[in-house]
């Protein structure tokens, strides 16, 4: 019904300057992912080789390390990531964005 939008729940593409939603993480536009959505929360770790790494070497905890998680990636390692079982809940996780880095940053960018 409302077509009027008050000036601080809209924002501007990074890249098109198209309009949208301030709580929008990807433009409607040219669906560029936004940098500046995640804000201070968004790591510059890259979500596809934390994801390879945690496929090939999870279960040393080598994404860990990538990420800059170096106390878990240590105990992940000596207990070979957790059998198995935490390396693949961390696949999980990077998968679907919502893993985080040393600094307690969401990993979303792919590449
Ligand atoms: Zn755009």
């Amino acid at each position: 019904m409302s077509s009027y939008a008050p000036a601080n729940t809209v924002k501007y593409c990074d890249f098109c300057s198209g309009i949208m939603s301030a709580e929008t993480t990807t433009c409607p536009h040219c669906l560029a992912l936004q940098t500046g959505a995640g804000g201070p929360g968004e790591s510059d770790k890259l979500r596809f080789p934390a994801f390879m790494l945690a496929i090939i070497f999870g279960v040393f905890g080598a994404h860990r390390f990538y990420v800059g998680k170096t106390g878990s990636a240590i105990v992940q390692l000596c207990t070979l990531g957790g059998l198995g079982i935490w390396a693949m809940v961390d696949c999980i996780i990077i998968a679907s964005g919502g893993f985080t880095d040393g600094n307690g940053k969401r990993i979303i960018r792919w590449t």
